[in-house]
């Protein structure tokens, strides 16, 4: 039996395309957005309260994956792309349903507007609920996940010198932390696994209102080209 849902508001983030958004919340703690709830939930009623609380769960809907045929087996990047695994053993953007769930930094509450920071979140997303995150019983000392064992390995971030200055002055423009926003997406190495990148091979995404050009100089290595106001 069918059961309706809808969102109760839609996220506005810095991550304008898929590509280069981390794989998970919290591993770009620069990655920021605003929650804008719609009405009744605008009036500062429902969120009274949740300025006693560091972090929320988000439960929302991968609105640029759903599907009508339900995939059973997936390849998650984590595994290299080229293994499948059954799509409840994932955290897969296509899947039954196609709900989504973040644990985020609460930075700041007002009526009708969350502050979110850590945020794995295209733009646009519309969220369905939010939850305050509960230590005592949401955070479990003893588990473990043999598929996803710990945070991707990072790799090294460089510059080139006019690209410094352009990240610079537009994250003081936009009032951003945009250099750390940008090494730390890039150094979660965005490419998919089965793809080699050859150094003259370039690479972009969209961040808050400025392109992003890198590429990769060697294997394992990334260099940003420039970062331009779209
Ligand atoms: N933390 C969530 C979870 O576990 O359900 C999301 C994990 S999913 C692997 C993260 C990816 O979802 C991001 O890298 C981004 O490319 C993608 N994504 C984020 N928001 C999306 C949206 N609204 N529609 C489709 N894909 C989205």
């Amino acid at each position: 039996m069918p059961y309706s849902v809808s969102p109760i508001g839609f996220v506005r983030s810095c991550f304008k395309e898929k590509f280069a958004i981390p794989r998970q919340p919290q591993l770009a703690p620069a990655a920021r957005g605003v929650l804008e709830l719609l009405a009744p939930f605008d009036t500062g009623e429902a969120v009274q309260g949740l300025e006693q609380v560091s972090h929320v769960w988000l439960l929302f809907l991968f609105h640029q994956a759903l599907q009508d045929q339900p995939r059973l087996k997936v390849r998650p990047p984590r595994l290299g792309g080229n293994k499948s695994v059954g799509v409840f053993a994932t955290r897969a953007t296509h899947r039954p349903n196609g709900i989504g769930q973040s644990v985020v930094q609460l930075d700041k509450v007002e009526p009708g507007k969350l502050w979110l920071s850590g945020i794995d979140l295209l733009d646009g997303t519309p969220v369905l609920d939010i939850k305050p995150y509960v230590p005592y019983a949401d955070s479990v000392a003893s588990a473990c996940n043999r598929i996803a064992d710990g945070a991707p390995l990072l790799i090294e971030v460089q510059w080139q010198d006019a690209a410094l200055g352009q990240a610079r002055s537009h994250g003081l423009r936009l009032d951003q932390p945009l250099v750390e926003l940008i090494e730390q997406c890039l150094a979660q190495d965005p490419r998919p696994a089965y793809q080699l990148p050859p150094p003259e091979r370039r690479y972009g995404t969209r961040l808050w209102d400025v392109d992003v050009r890198w590429h990769y100089p060697e294997p394992g290595k990334i260099c940003v080209l420039e970062v331009v106001e779209t």
